[in-house]
């Protein structure tokens, strides 16, 4: 029996229930860690009796709390509250860009802006929910392979919870990268080679040493975490949603975990809409393994090839999740877009020069693929388009020119 004044908050602390194979529906136990379907390699889905939590959680009862992205704590998995790691993640802004719309011809163009997290990029979402419940249930040693700010913000969130914390990182990651994570106490092994191979590596020493590989996708909380900018943009906007995401992608986290909040959103009567965004999945030229498939209607993604970009956060020439991702932007009516790395630049330049946002270069893609799907005819004047920023443009700047 609940009472009364109980129903806000929620009578638990999490509604998690049970985790699942996102191929084969093989269920998983929720209070042993868990990494991926050794079956399928797929990545595990999280799952929440949502039922519940429409009973007793009330939406505008959260909106109340101060707390950022821990607010959300009845569709995380952590379990008690002792148990949340947090340096103030979440809660980042929504912007209008007025100013940059009107030269780009868009009358609702909107901007969340990730770069004000903790370690300056919205991986610290994702670590801060995936070390958070790796430490609840017993781990003391992590290792990531990283293709730039998820060392980072591992090695913070790690070290706040009094954990060993070890990074795979691709040589010529930015410096900012690789400091970052060893002021943070990290050991950082720089190797040749792409995040693919970091990965590798990685998960051998998870194998080998026992350490529990955080990798994206291959646990299956860090989505949990960045799922919460997707309660926090329906928050903004009175529980509606942009007709469009545009989403820089790398491992595609974000990507799903928005959609995936939206479903639960949805669940819990918490939408004053039924009409949800199309889902972009924005990628460099070089490395644009998600258009390929999308342009191919492929199920998958092949592995790209010779992948390169200086947006660091977009070099991943294969996800773990791409049947993901391709199911996300396929029941979003979504689509994935290109562009090259002069048209990331320019557009680094404009959000920064127009409306004063320094942002990262994965951010800035968003920008150069609204304007080739403004020109294909893809997205209206009209349309609410939400960018989304994912971090700090200062974490790059030996790429940009002087
Ligand atoms: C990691 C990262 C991305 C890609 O995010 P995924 O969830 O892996 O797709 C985009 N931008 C920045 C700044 C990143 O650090
Ligand atoms: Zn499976």
């Amino acid at each position: 029996m609940i009472a009364p004044n109980t129903k806000a908050a929620g009578s638990q602390f999490s509604y998690l229930t049970h985790l699942e194979c996102s191929s084969c529906q093989t269920v998983f136990d929720p209070q042993r860690i868990q990494t991926y379907c050794p079956d399928c390699q797929a990545p595990l889905v999280a799952y929440y009796d949502l039922e519940k939590a429409r009973a007793e959680v009330d939406r505008d009862y959260i909106s109340h709390q101060h707390g950022g992205m821990w607010r959300w704590h009845a569709v995380l998995p952590v379990q008690s509250p002792e148990h949340v790691i947090t340096l103030g993640e979440g809660d980042t802004p929504l912007l209008h860009l007025p100013r940059l719309g009107a030269q780009k011809g868009f009358s609702n163009l909107l901007i969340k802006d990730e770069s004000l997290n903790p370690t300056g990029s919205f991986k610290a979402r994702g670590l801060a929910a995936a070390i958070s419940r790796a430490h609840e249930l017993g781990v003391d040693k992590v290792v990531i392979p990283t293709a730039g700010n998820a060392g980072g913000a591992m090695a913070a969130y790690a070290s706040r919870g009094g954990m060993q914390s070890y990074i795979f990182m691709p040589r010529d990651t930015p410096v900012a990268n690789i400091k970052e994570s060893r002021i943070a106490g990290a050991t950082v092994i720089l190797i040749q080679g792409l995040i693919s191979e970091a990965a590798g590596m990685a998960g051998e020493k998870a194998r080998n040493e026992g350490w529990f590989d955080v990798s994206t996708f291959k646990e299956p909380y860090r989505a949990e975490g960045k799922k919460v900018m997707g309660y926090e943009i329906a928050e903004a906007m009175n529980w509606t949603l942009p007709d469009v995401i545009l989403y820089p992608t790398g491992g595609g986290t974000g990507l799903v975990g928005i959609w995936k909040a939206i479903q639960e959103m949805a669940a819990m009567g918490w939408l004053e809409t039924k009409s949800y965004p199309r889902m972009v999945a924005v990628q460099a030229e070089g490395c644009a393994p998600v258009v390929r498939a999308v342009d191919n209607n492929m199920p998958f993604c092949d592995f790209f090839v010779g992948a390169k970009t200086h947006a660091s956060g977009l070099r991943v020439p294969k996800s773990f999740a791409d049947q993901l991702i391709l199911q996300t932007i396929k029941e979003s009516n979504g689509t994935a877009v290109g562009v090259s790395e002069e048209a990331i630049t320019a557009a680094q330049l404009e959000l920064a020069s127009v409306e004063g946002l320094f942002v990262a270069p994965e951010g800035a893609a968003t920008l150069a693929g609204l304007e080739i799907l403004k020109q294909r005819g893809w997205v209206s004047a009209d349309e609410r388009v939400l960018l989304l920023n994912t971090g700090t443009g200062l974490k790059y700047l030996e790429q940009l020119p002087d």
